[in-house]
């Protein structure tokens, strides 16, 4: 039977981060990953806002594998026939060190298990977690491949579908509601077509967010943010109003008919598809969080639900680094105690606490719930396609006044609707 100090179940960001840091203090630490190598079961649109987790890992970022630091923002706003784009651009974002950089995980997580290894830490692939092991209700060890694997504790990081934290009583089974599906593809474009198409210089790059019909109304959005020389581009749709809206079409066949929009298809032309993943994020924000802590084991990144959609960020990467270091700065100072109880884990919970982590979660603990309201995503952008349509079309015979096409569109019982919707929004 083999024994290690700690024993960290998945290498995607949460476990790379614990296992960097641990290893960096000199504790024997293993990373089973179920995958032929880190980062070949990892999806994400790959944007990382750096300047929450830049002081974790001091001297990481410099050598990091990132791909481009975004310096141009862009939102469309989407009717069944029209829409709506905005562009911003910033100094803040170009000058000094990148606010947000993307990255592909596929090198990304094996270079930052390179840096892991460096510092001792073992990173054994090709291993599937199937049970925790347990002693006098304390969690003790995991099995994999049929063999027992022992430690003092063990750091779930196994991402959304984790069922760790279900096996050891620390969360009841999911719910739809709390999940949304993301396609994403990666389609390799010539830099400079890149650099030219997306008005960005070397180097840099640019970060658009779609929203509305492509959803066919549902709570979701699509995504495109430029690599060194591909685009990352995909779309995210929520399980529960799937479920719900039969009608709406499947994921796959959402994602075809958003590439094919005239917005889209431009951005992608000439591009060669090099990457296609599909998977599920965590999405049911602060209330749908996993328990963090128990005898023995600690519950980090997706595993956890640290997964934040506000509609203008997508953000769960930072939430895993930062979760997974605070995991290992726990796990080093419950070695110095000598004791992996729950009470001495819950040091965990409140480092989290006075992070930006559960900060944030706390901060947008209402977002799925006002983001679910369906007007979002389907009545909005029709109403201000429909109201730019008028303003912006010159007919045969004389245009009407601006304040009569505002009102057409803008009508009383629009404008209450509006206001009881803005009130909710104002939550977030
Ligand atoms: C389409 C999409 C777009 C996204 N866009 C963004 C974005 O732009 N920015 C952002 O910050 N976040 C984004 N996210 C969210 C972000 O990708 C995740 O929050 C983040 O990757 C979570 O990291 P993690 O380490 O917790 O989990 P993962 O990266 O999923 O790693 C979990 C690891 O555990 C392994 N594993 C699972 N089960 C077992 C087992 N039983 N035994 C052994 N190994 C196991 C898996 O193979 C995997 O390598 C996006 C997610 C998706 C799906």
């Amino acid at each position: 039977m083999e024994r290690f100090d700690v024993i960290i179940v998945g290498a995607g960001l949460a476990g790379l981060a614990a296992a960097y840091t641990l290893a960096g203090e000199g504790v024997e630490v293993v990373v089973l990953e179920r995958g032929d190598y880190p980062g070949a079961k990892n999806v994400s649109g790959g944007r990382l806002y750096l300047n929450p987790v830049r002081d974790l890992f001091p001297g990481l970022w410099d050598e990091a594998p990132l791909e481009r630091a975004i310096v141009r923002e862009g939102a469309t706003l989407m009717a069944r026939n029209r829409s709506f784009t905005f562009h911003y651009t910033g100094g803040e974002l170009r000058n000094g060190k990148p606010q947000s950089c993307s990255i592909l995980r596929s090198k990304f997580d094996r270079w930052f298990s390179g840096r892991a290894e460096e510092r001792g830490a073992m990173i054994l692939a090709k291993t599937l977690v199937t049970d925790l092991v347990r002693e006098n209700g304390k969690v003790c060890g995991v099995v994999a491949g049929g063999d027992e694997l022992r430690a003092d504790v063990v750091i779930a990081c196994d991402g959304v579908l984790s069922l760790l934290p279900e096996k050891a009583g620390l969360r009841a089974p999911g719910l739809s509601r709390d999940y949304a599906v993301g396609i994403k593809e990666v389609i390799r474009l010539e830099p400079g077509v890149i650099s030219d198409r997306f008005t960005v210089g070397d180097g840099e790059g640019a970060a658009h967010l779609f929203a509305g019909d492509i959803t066919r109304g549902l709570f979701g959005g699509g995504f495109l943010y430029t690599n060194r020389d591909s685009l990352s581009l995909g779309l995210v749709v929520s399980i529960g109003d799937m479920a719900k809206e039969a009608a709406a079409g499947d994921a796959p066949a959402l994602f075809d008919a958003f590439k094919a929009r005239p917005e889209v298809e431009p951005l992608i032309r000439g591009g060669q598809t090099v990457e296609y993943g599909a998977h599920v994020i965590p999405e049911g924000g602060y209330r749908a969080l996993s328990g963090l802590c128990g005898d023995g084991l600690l519950v980090a990144g997706d595993s956890a639900g640290f997964a934040l959609n506000l509609g203008f960020t997508v953000r769960g990467m930072e939430y895993a680094l930062a979760s997974g270091y605070y995991a290992a700065k726990t796990v080093i100072a419950a070695r110095k105690a000598g004791r992996f109880d729950a009470t001495v884990l819950a040091a965990y919970r409140q480092s989290l606490e006075e992070s930006f982590v559960l900060k944030d979660f706390r901060t947008f603990k209402d977002t799925p719930r006002v983001l679910a309201n369906p007007h979002l995503f389907g009545h909005y952008p029709e109403l201000i396609g429909n109201l730019l349509r008028d303003l912006y079309t010159v007919p045969a015979g004389p245009k009407s006044p601006v304040f009569t096409t505002l009102r057409r569109h803008l009508t009383l019982s629009e404008l209450w609707t509006m206001l009881l919707d803005a009130k909710e929004v104002a939550k977030i």
